[in-house]
């Protein structure tokens, strides 16, 4: 650190020139988080200094929070959940599955994960000392049932599925899921991460949240789909008894006991959280989602014309295009500035994600970009 102050118009300049570096949303395709709406960036800014941490000195937000609990498990079919707004869908994740472990009371368990999950699950065998086994996927790239039932045993402490995978936007086979979760007793976690703030608002209706008995826990991430400002993910439990399952004493804290990752934790993004999502109702939130969906069936046409199709039809506002050398082609795209990023093998293709800050007249550009880089290469 400097030894002399600076002068705050000097550091404000700093900050300036340094902000100027970033990329701006209007080329982003990569991304699953957003310009956050205008209202959550007012109540996040109203409650900066405030600390969940220690819930027992800003009460207000403390309630803020717990209306936001109530909003989301409102919405995915379980209006008494339990759970708490979180840094993001890793957090939730980690916190969903360390819940089941304790309830399972193994140290020496395993998790079943489909191929397609977030790297997330992969920290959490490390953190939690649990053996990740991976699923196979099907043709649609949906988990493969019969893969699931061989790899589940008797120290399976959790099964997850996932409600928008990060590459494909596919949703598992959630009430299959839960009927063998249920059969078994074992927990099982959906990963909605994505896509809980778009499922619930698409016309197709899938059976993947707590309507499906079975499901004890689901990630939902307001910073994502949600609109809100990072770091917002939300951790929502079926009953009490799992949240109770990862408190710890606090001893010199407002509140005696303590459930999240983190001990301090900023009320903003929970404030934020709730400001969109009164603000916008299921109304406003369905016109996003329509919006990114006409986007997304825009990108679609357009690509097909030029002779590439998506490796499965877009279920949601996730489109993965196969074309011919992905990691060359999307070199060649950021060239352009226009940021994409790719699937995994073995189904390795341009993956794009068709947020609000996206345009018809960008994707027509983004097109013509990837046209021009087809043609003009020898890939
Ligand atoms: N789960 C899914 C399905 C995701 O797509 C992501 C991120 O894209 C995550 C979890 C991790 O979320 P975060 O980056 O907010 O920790």
């Amino acid at each position: 650190m400097r030894d002399k102050a600076l002068p705050e118009d000097e550091v404000m300049a700093i900050l300036a020139q340094t902000r100027a570096r970033n990329y701006s949303y209007d080329r982003f395709l990569s991304t699953m988080c957003t310009l956050p709406h205008p209202i959550a960036v007012r109540a996040h800014d109203m409650f900066l200094e405030t600390n969940l941490g220690d819930p027992g000195l800003f009460p207000g937000v403390a309630e803020l929070e717990e209306r936001v609990v109530a909003m989301l498990g409102e919405m995915l079919g379980c209006p008494d959940a339990s759970g708490y707004v979180s840094t993001g869908g890793t957090e939730s994740n980690i916190q969903a599955i360390r819940a089941a472990r304790n309830e399972a009371g193994r140290k020496d368990g395993n998790i079943v994960v489909p191929a397609s999950a977030h790297f997330s699950f992969d920290k959490i065998g490390d953190l939690l000392c649990l053996e990740v086994r991976k699923a196979e996927l099907d043709e649609s790239l949906k988990v493969d049932l019969s893969s699931v039932e061989s790899l589940l045993d008797e120290r399976t402490v959790a099964l997850v599925g996932i409600a928008g995978t990060t590459e494909f936007g596919q949703v598992d086979p959630i009430e299959q899921l839960a009927e063998m979760a249920v059969e078994r007793g074992i927990h099982l976690h959906v990963d909605a991460a994505f896509g809980g703030f778009v499922l619930p608002f698409l016309e197709k209706k899938y059976a993947w949240d707590f309507s499906v008995s079975g499901v004890s826990s689901i990630t939902i991430d307001p910073h994502k789909m949600g609109m809100s400002t990072i770091p917002a993910g939300g951790l929502l439990f079926r009953g009490q008894e799992c949240l109770s399952a990862l408190e710890t004493e606090t001893h010199y804290l407002t509140k005696a006991r303590q459930a999240s990752l983190t001990g301090t934790r900023s009320g903003a993004a929970a404030a934020a959280t709730y400001a969109v999502m009164m603000h916008l109702g299921r109304e406003g939130f369905k016109r996003m989602v329509d919006y990114c969906m006409d986007l997304t069936h825009h990108l679609v046409a357009g690509a097909r014309e030029i002779g590439i199709s998506p490796a499965i039809e877009p279920i949601m506002n996730v489109v993965a295009l196969q074309v011919p050398s992905p990691a060359k082609v999307r070199e060649e795209l950021m060239k352009k500035d226009w940021h994409v990023s790719m699937t995994r093998e073995p189904n390795r293709a341009l993956r794009l994600i068709l947020m609000r800050h996206m345009t018809r007249e960008n994707i027509d550009l983004f097109l013509e970009d990837l046209k021009a880089i087809l043609i003009h290469s020898q890939f």
